[in-house]
């Protein structure tokens, strides 16, 4: 039935140059599919787009054509684009074929599902079976479980998750040793306000634009403001402590921190269970749109180029198999290359909006792959790439590289709200789990292997001093320095 109403309105819509879907879904989070894909094979009809693509001689002429022309859009996300697929090399010799990998419908996974759907893991040899994670909860049991016992190898990863899964810090002491190969995906996360709020003003610069306004809602509300994520002690929650604490609002006293589900986050907003959440694209760009809530902050703005999320896989796979591991990280790589690059945004956005991967609009996250942003109480419309999510460059270096300074980040910071007493006291201890755990070989030798130029592939483990919005410095070399320097802490 929906592919029918589809098809009418594309019939309608192409005379008009437009490639619009009619149907908006929401889209709650499945449970654990455990689906399996095997790599894409081209269907003869795809071949026929193909063909047709040559003839138009731009991607949206193939799409309207094929639309025009009585295809129903793919919404099985099979390669939709017209970019071909990679080719396989010959005799990758790998220790094992596959590897079973979850993730969670949000930008920060698109590497992993390019990876798969344009053929870059399969061409290097290495069948990734991908599974979408109910939450990150099941993320982290089914990684304990492992795929054979009917879990996981590993995935994309909030830190410090990998690190404290390694040290049996949020499963129950049982230590599951992980390793970090790569980083997915920089920025393209943010924190949404409700429209409730929109008299607060808020914005990245708490001090500036709302100054007071916390303490003003609690004795107005007779009850504090609520702030939520989806998994604590990990990115969401630590960005907007971090937003809290640099806008002078202590997170633990002026206002309440909760943990929501992720499929209750858009109802959360609007029926009043909280004021503002922490999460990554499409949700912040979604509620926007929705006119539930505004961009009260992007993470670019708080910390440009920052570190997001991980690939990491059981350090016991990664030791049996290190040629596929490189063969991973291999098609992981050129998969953030591709994603990368502007002209083929639109094709990922049309792969992902699928209802095999994420089922949620296309605009949205056509809007959020190029950096498009309605951001602050007055819904400005802002248009800026090097703000939105970065999958390869950056004015720092390539993303993708696992610097081990980025990744200690994420322990010293909970060090500074106390997240895990007794696994992490100390910058000794902070050091000592992250260099176990945090490889960068792995990744250097994959580059090479797959021609990225020797100026792009970094040598060190660090990336230097990091500067946050609101003049705070992280000098990796003293971590120390840097907890000093926060007024805000535990
Ligand atoms: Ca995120």
């Amino acid at each position: 039935m929906r592919e029918w109403i589809e098809l009418i309105s594309l019939a309608l819509l192409c005379p008009y140059g437009l490639l619009v879907p009619c149907v908006w879904i929401d889209a709650p989070i499945p449970r654990l599919s455990g689906v399996l894909m095997s790599p894409p094979l081209l269907s003869p009809m795809a071949n026929h787009r193909r063909v047709l693509a040559l003839f138009s001689g731009t991607l949206i002429g193939s799409l309207m054509l094929s639309g025009c022309l009585g295809n129903p859009p793919n919404r099985e996300g099979a390669s939709s684009g017209s970019t071909p697929n990679a080719t396989p090399v010959a005799n990758a010799n790998l220790e094992v074929k596959t590897i079973s990998l979850g993730y969670i419908p949000i930008l920060e996974a698109a590497p992993l599902v390019i990876g798969v759907e344009k053929g870059f893991f399969a061409k290097h040899g290495l069948e990734v079976n991908l599974s979408k994670q109910a939450s990150w909860g099941a993320a982290r049991d089914n990684l304990v479980l492992g795929a054979a016992g009917g879990g996981i190898d590993g995935g994309q990863w909030q830190l410090p998750m990998p690190q404290m899964i390694s040290e049996g810090a949020i499963t129950n002491g049982k230590k599951v040793p992980m390793v970090i190969l790569a980083m997915l995906m920089s920025q393209g996360n943010g924190i949404a306000a409700s429209n409730t709020v929109k008299d607060g003003n808020l914005t990245v610069d708490l001090k500036t634009s709302s100054p007071g306004f916390f303490d003003k809602f609690s004795q107005k509300q007779g009850r504090k403001f609520k702030a939520a994520y989806t998994f604590p002690k990990a990115n969401q929650e630590i960005w907007i402590r971090y937003w809290f604490a640099a806008g002078g609002v202590n997170p633990d006293q002026a206002v309440e921190l909760l943990k929501v589900p992720a499929p209750e986050t858009l109802q959360g907003m609007r029926n009043g269970t909280m004021e503002a959440f922490s999460t990554g694209d499409p949700w912040p760009n979604r509620i926007a749109k929705d006119n539930i809530g505004y961009l009260a902050a992007t993470t670019a703005q708080i910390w440009k180029v920052h570190p997001e999320e991980y690939l990491a896989v059981r350090a016991d796979w990664v030791d049996k198999n290190p040629k596929a591991a490189v063969a991973l990280l291999k098609g992981l790589i050129e998969a953030q290359m591709w994603l990368d690059k502007p002209e083929n945004k639109d094709e990922a956005a049309t792969i992902l909006s699928s209802r095999k991967w994420y089922n949620v609009p296309l605009p949205v996250l056509q809007a959020s792959l190029k950096g498009q942003y309605t951001i602050g109480a007055a819904g400005t419309p802002q248009t800026n790439p090097a703000m939105g999510p970065l999958y390869w460059n950056s004015d720092r270096g390539v993303i993708s590289y696992p610097y081990k300074s980025l990744t200690l980040w994420f322990l010293i910071e909970s060090m500074r709200w106390k997240f895990f007493p007794g696994t992490i006291d100390t910058i000794e201890q902070a050091k000592a789990i992250n260099n176990k755990v945090t490889r960068e070989d792995l990744w250097r030798q994959a580059a090479k292997e797959v021609g990225v130029p020797e100026k792009d592939i970094p040598t060190g483990s660090s990336r230097g001093k990091e500067t946050f919005f609101d003049g705070v410095v992280y000098d990796p070399e003293n971590p120390q320095a840097y907890l000093s320097s926060l007024k805000i802490k535990k």
